[in-house]
């Protein structure tokens, strides 16, 4: 592994008394880059940067293009947690990694494995005089971002971790993401304690374009985490959110920002290639916003990489050679959107065409009604054998999700082996200044520890 070392050879002149003695002193430190920008693809393996790549591609082209995420890898990471939770890490356990430099235990939000407090990048940023910012698309206060801006023994206690941004709230110049569940709360409106402590509050992406630039910004726009980026009115939210904490932050001191792509996990947990593909878009419209930054602000690193891979997405399944993403670009909204929009209204061939953007077969027809039907099987039981109270058309919806996932995974040839995350070793990306640290294969600590060596001691 490379490391960037700039020899200052700096001249003292000394003078004393009558006397005049020049002599040179060789000063060898690392060059600190002004601005770093931290970005966690969440759940985003390497299957998820593949998938891109051939989703992305020009059809009228003989070769296969080059992504972003293809011209900005330098290496790879593993995400083992602490040994206490195994060799699968959970977001908390895997953000604390990339915030702090500490392995933790599932469940660790800025804590490591004693539950104790452990500093991460974004608060020595701060403490050395730099503007923070912290831009995701999940709530604010969900496990990455939270590991990042604050300390909790466990990653559910999501009202606590609220509270304590508010206490903290001189560590953050610049927020955006959603959480309305948890911060507009019938016990505390920590809204208007923002309000009250300087923060302007904006709750619409509009919004983005009347701040004033002296003072520090809270922006919420979801009740939990924002529309999948198929179904939001801004598909490319994560790169407008991105350009406008820039703009605010950037000063003489320099930023630290951390961006998440957040539901690339959410997208895996579900099995949905879909909305995965929608968010993979957005992040890397996103790189390619800070590709140009980097241009034209050279003393900006940007690094990325995933916390863990999730879903166990597989592109080829069910012992075919093949994987096809073309229905992918047609689809008009997430499968979950569509379910949404089925269990209200009749299907027919038109409307799903239109739904879906590809022409349904019969037999994929057939699944979506066979899926509408109210039956019994489809209630899920509790353990004492009786139905949950579930809605029937909450019912009707989540199997019309799950038919329309699986038309998505036969169609394109996905395959998924878990609801949850898998141990793979992930992708890093990095470019701007000092990006060369980052290179071959490392471990998610030394990403923050890098980090802080970059932004210097205190
Ligand atoms: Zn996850």
């Amino acid at each position: 592994m490379k490391s960037k070392l700039t020899v200052i050879a700096v001249t003292l002149l000394v003078s004393a008394c009558n006397s005049t003695k020049i002599s040179k002193v060789e000063v060898v430190e690392p060059s600190h880059p002004k601005n770093i920008i931290m970005i966690v693809g969440d759940g985003m393996g390497p299957a998820y940067t593949s998938a891109y790549r051939y989703f992305n591609d020009d059809p009228n082209t003989s070769e296969i293009e080059d992504t972003v995420f293809d011209r900005t890898l330098v290496g790879m990471s593993s995400t083992y947690p602490a040994k206490v939770s195994g060799v699968v890490t959970d977001s908390a356990a895997g953000a604390t990694a990339l915030s702090a430099g500490v392995k933790t235990y599932n469940g660790a939000i800025g804590v490591d494995v004693n539950k104790q407090p452990v500093e991460t990048v974004l608060e020595r940023a701060k403490s050395l005089g730099k503007k923070t910012g912290v831009v995701v698309t999940s709530q604010i206060n969900h496990a990455t971002p939270a590991s990042f801006m604050a300390h909790n023994v466990k990653r559910s206690n999501y009202n606590e971790i609220a509270d304590s941004y508010v206490e903290n709230h001189a560590k953050y110049d610049f927020v955006l993401g959603g959480g309305w569940k948890f911060f507009l709360r019938e016990d505390r409106n920590l809204i208007t304690e923002f309000q009250d402590l300087g923060f302007q509050y904006i709750d619409e992406y509009a919004g983005l374009a009347t701040l004033q630039k002296d003072k520090p910004v809270i922006g919420l726009f979801g009740d939990v985490g924002l529309p999948w980026a198929l179904d939001d009115s801004d598909p490319s939210r994560l790169k407008t959110m991105t350009k406008a904490a820039i703009e605010h932050i950037e000063n003489e001191q320099g930023f630290f920002m951390l961006i998440e792509a957040s539901q690339v996990d959410w997208a895996g947990h579900s099995n949905d290639i879909a909305a995965a593909m929608g968010e993979m878009q957005d992040l890397a419209m996103t790189l390619e916003y800070l590709e140009q930054y980097v241009a034209t602000h050279p003393d900006t690193l940007v690094v990325l990489t995933a916390d863990h891979s999730t879903g166990g997405f597989t592109l080829g399944a069910d012992g075919q050679y093949s994987w096809f993403p073309e229905v992918l670009k047609t689809i008009q909204h997430s499968p979950s959107k569509i379910a949404e929009k089925l269990v209200d209204t009749e299907i027919t061939q038109q409307y799903v065409d239109e739904l879906f953007g590809f022409t349904l077969t019969e037999a994929e027809l057939a699944q979506l009604e066979e899926a509408k039907e109210p039956t019994k099987e489809k209630q899920q039981l509790d353990s004492k054998g009786n139905p949950y109270a579930d809605s029937s058309a909450n019912i009707q919806k989540k199997a019309l999700y799950a038919a329309a996932k699986h038309i998505v995974d036969k169609r394109t040839i996905t395959g998924w082996t878990t609801g949850a995350h898998t141990a793979v070793d992930v992708p890093v990306f990095a470019f701007g200044s000092q990006s060369d640290i980052f290179n071959g294969l490392i471990t998610n600590t030394e990403i923050a520890n890098k980090v802080f060596s970059l932004l210097g001691e205190k």
